[in-house]
């Protein structure tokens, strides 16, 4: 079984966000995204914007990138606060 390449954090089942990969070409993280502009991205081919402010078009396969540091801080921040 594959296994994700980096794994801080524990995606939650009330977590609204979850890693996707950054589909730029030069720094290719997987970014934390809430599920509904996941979804949207995936449905309409709209750009979205990361937990850090990472907007892309959500295209590849999450397991293949390491997550973004930006995005683990500031979800485990918002996680903390509740
Ligand atoms: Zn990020």
């Amino acid at each position: 079984m594959s296994t994700p390449t980096v794994a801080p954090v524990e995606v939650t089942p009330d977590a609204d966000v979850r890693p996707t990969p950054d589909d730029g070409d030069h720094d290719r993280f997987a970014h934390y995204v809430r599920k509904s502009d996941l979804m949207r991205g995936y449905v309409e081919g709209e750009a979205i914007t990361a937990l850090c402010g990472k907007k892309w078009v959500p295209t590849r396969d999450p397991e293949r990138y390491p997550v973004c540091p930006t995005c683990v801080e500031i979800r485990a921040a918002a996680m903390r606060e509740g």
